[in-house]
């Protein structure tokens, strides 16, 4: 029953943005493709409601901007200074959301189906110390951050690894960014992102994030020139 509710909604929703600019993206696994770590109830929830909530106003925003349309969500995040001042908060969000997300899901893999390389390992150990440092430390990041956000790695300007977070939608990739650069690998800890499976228990939700890392998308994104 379930079931037949979300297709008949995507089935609508999908029409809806048949015309638009920005798309949602489908996901390369099942959405039962990381539990236990991430339920599948999450996933479906995460891209078709939350997800698509961020593409469609984003999409609604620039309805009467047809040049901002031709930009890609990369190009339209990193001009965000440059966009009229009355839509730069709506693009900030939903513009933010759309990016985040689509990234999010491709650096997520199915269970056991993402090992690190030998040459990754030996990467995130020499900016971190170890991998199990880079963990610790990013984990702390995860907790740390108030509120809504997500935690990054990123390559920097100088090219060094970095563990940053960033509030809300906000990114590394934009305009307005304290820390700009590449990002690497980062996870979502809105609680929408863990309540239905971990309620309050965000550690445990960060904890999880390790199993389902996909690995072989980090170390692209490390060695992205
Ligand atoms: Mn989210």
């Amino acid at each position: 029953m379930k079931r037949t509710y979300f297709t008949l909604l995507f089935c609508i929703s999908a029409l809806a943005w048949a015309s638009a600019q920005f798309k949602l993206p489908s996901l390369t696994y099942r959405y039962s493709a990381l539990e236990p770590y991430i339920d599948s109830t999450t996933m479906y929830i995460h891209l078709n409601n939350h997800h698509a909530a961020y593409v469609n106003n984003l999409n609604k925003t620039l309805e009467k901007y047809p040049d901002l349309q031709q930009l890609s969500i990369e190009e339209l995040l990193a001009n965000l200074n440059k966009v009229p001042t009355d839509i730069q908060t709506a693009i900030k969000n939903n513009g933010g959301g759309h990016y985040n997300h689509s990234l999010f899901w491709t650096l997520l893999a199915p269970v056991s189906s993402s090992k690190i390389s030998p040459a990754l390992e030996q990467k995130l150990s020499k900016s971190f110390g170890s991998l199990d440092a880079f963990k610790v430390e990013f984990e702390k990041a995860a907790l740390s951050r108030f509120g809504s956000g997500w935690v990054w790695l990123i390559k920097n300007n100088t090219g060094d690894l970095q563990i940053i977070s960033t509030p809300n939608q906000e990114s590394p990739i934009m305009s307005s960014a304290d820390v700009k650069g590449i990002p690497v690998l980062l996870l979502d800890v809105w609680e929408h992102a863990y309540y239905l499976k971990y309620q309050s228990k965000r550690a445990a939700y960060v904890k999880a994030f390790w199993n389902v890392v996909n690995w072989q998308e980090v170390e692209k994104r490390v060695d992205q020139k």
